[in-house]
């Protein structure tokens, strides 16, 4: 018999997810189904949506239940199978839950290949974060080369990948991000042409300064403000990829709607929201692209990798909400 240490939902929170959200306990695992396999639970993808999936609200997903195990994307070893699918010692990845071993459905998990990339980046640039990147910056934003393309939370998960790839693909990137760390990593490691530190003053006067004639496209991964801004700076045709609003989900009362909309209207631009779970029928041709990208070099992937058990999930967490990480924030158990 396992015994699995689990993050269960105590509480929904209000504001920013505190001690008293989770608890942690100990559970014996049921003896496995037909189709089913024991996974030894080794890293676990920490995500913005995850303070969404805790709020009792219609979304594009069900939220966690009070007292269910919290939602999570993982990646761990195959300890015992009956699945035809996943043999002992296999890696796979899946929605793990936040946990250090479960009993899944071999069926809802895929192979990783870490001869390919490591657990993290299967977590990250190879995960949800690369696709909502490369669909959202090719298909939604519909992204052209000679196209200025500015994007918000830039040195995060998404968006350090939506720069990368934009500036691949013959466009002017500038990146929006926190600190000069990272808007030094941006374009001294990652090839943005410029990136502008929001916490420093207003975004629009800074992109002005930098593309006078305005941005193409706009990736925003932050909503608030910084969208406020960017709605400043759309040049005519503009196309929005509404990916996140990170700046708004802590919010206690419903955060104002940006004041310069009409900005779409003048400048005949548009705003399209996304769920990068709606392309799942397209995610091979997305992952053999950025994995070709990450093979030769193309595509930097960066994590910031914390070690703990689940017990650190909580605290990891909220480094999401405060610009602790760089790039993917995982969390190896
Ligand atoms: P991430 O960018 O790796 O991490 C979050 C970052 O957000 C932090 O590092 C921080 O960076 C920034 N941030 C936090 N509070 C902020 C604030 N008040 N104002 C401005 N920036 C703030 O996270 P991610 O996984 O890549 O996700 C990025 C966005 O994409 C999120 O909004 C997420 O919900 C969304 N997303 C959407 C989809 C979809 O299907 N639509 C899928 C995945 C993710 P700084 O240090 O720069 O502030």
């Amino acid at each position: 018999m396992t015994v699995a240490r689990q993050v269960r939902l105590r509480a929904r929170p209000v504001g920013l997810p505190d001690a008293g959200t989770w608890d942690v306990v100990d559970t014996e695992l049921p003896a496995l189904g037909d189709g089913e396999v024991l996974v030894r639970v080794t890293h676990l993808s920490l995500d913005p949506a995850m303070r969404g999936w805790l709020n009792d609200v219609r979304s594009y997903v069900p939220p966690v239940g009070v007292g269910e195990v919290m939602r999570a994307f993982g990646v761990g070893t195959v300890l015992a199978s009956r699945s035809p699918e996943h043999a002992v010692g296999d890696a796979v990845s899946g929605i793990t839950g936040v946990a250090d071993h479960a009993v899944l459905r071999g069926s809802d998990l895929s192979p990783v290949d870490l001869d390919v990339a490591s657990a993290p980046t299967w977590l990250g640039a190879l995960s949800m974060p690369g696709l909502t990147a490369w669909f959202g910056l090719f298909d939604v934003a519909r992204a052209q080369p000679g196209e200025t393309v500015l994007v918000s939370g830039a040195a995060g998960a998404v968006g350090s990948v939506v720069g990368q790839l934009a500036k691949a693909h013959g466009c002017r990137v500038i990146g929006v991000a926190g600190g000069p760390e990272k808007t030094r990593w941006l374009t001294e490691e990652l090839g943005f042409d410029a990136a502008i530190d929001y916490r420093e003053g207003a975004v629009h006067r800074a992109v002005r300064a930098i593309a006078p004639e305005g941005v193409d496209v706009y990736f925003d991964n932050v909503g608030g403000e910084v969208l406020d801004s960017a709605l400043r700076t759309l040049r005519r045709g503009a196309r929005i990829a509404l990916c996140g609003a990170i700046s708004t989900y802590n919010a206690t009362e419903p955060a104002p709607g940006p004041a310069h909309y009409m900005s779409l209207l003048v400048n005949r631009a548009s705003m399209t929201g996304f769920v990068v779970f709606d392309y799942e029928d397209r995610y091979p041709e997305a992952i053999a692209d950025l994995s070709a990208r990450l093979r030769d070099g193309s595509l930097v992937a960066r994590e910031t990798v914390v070690r703990g058990g689940v017990d650190a999930f909580g605290d990891t967490l909220l480094m999401l909400f405060d610009g602790g990480n760089t790039g993917k924030l995982v969390l190896e158990l």
